[in-house]
């Protein structure tokens, strides 16, 4: 099983959250959107999430939330993922079988190491979240593999 996934979703009833919020639909040129991520996100939270770093995940910063409510985009506030659709996928790192909203997300074909691989997005803001299997026993079939920062 491929663990290569990173993500950047924060809980909304977390006690650190305070307020990433960008307007909505506002897209950034490349120039623009590194200028204004670099000043809104950590050094850690840009790799991972604009830059689509994965060495994050074996840092052991992720943060395995098991707390009840919505999480949002670190970058954009959007909201993508409910924990009632939160389960143990059994390889210690938070799974969903189900958005909160499909329309929130949007999915890119990703070639990389070796793999074809479904690469999930923050439809806002195009934060790379993680990535979606077709593997999954749940009602919708998929498993979409994210980590979770506290913010
Ligand atoms: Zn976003």
């Amino acid at each position: 099983m491929n663990l290569e996934i990173s993500s950047n979703i924060y809980l909304e009833n977390s006690i650190l959250m305070s307020g990433i919020r960008e307007s909505r639909r506002s897209p950034l040129n490349d120039r623009q959107d590194k200028k204004v991520w670099k000043e809104k996100l950590t050094p850690e939270q840009y790799e991972v999430c604009r830059l689509k770093g994965t060495e994050l995940l074996f840092t052991g910063k992720y943060w395995d939330c098991k707390e009840d409510g919505v999480y949002h985009c670190i970058c954009c506030g959007n909201e993508l993922f409910d924990s009632e659709t939160k389960f143990d996928s059994g390889t210690g790192w938070p799974s969903f079988w189900a958005p909160a909203k499909i329309q929130n997300l949007k999915f890119a074909l990703e070639n990389s190491h070796r793999m074809r691989r479904m690469e999930v997005q923050c439809d806002n803001c195009g934060t790379h979240l993680g990535h979606v299997f077709n593997d999954d026993p749940h009602p919708t079939g998929k498993r979409y593999f994210v980590s979770i920062l506290r913010r």
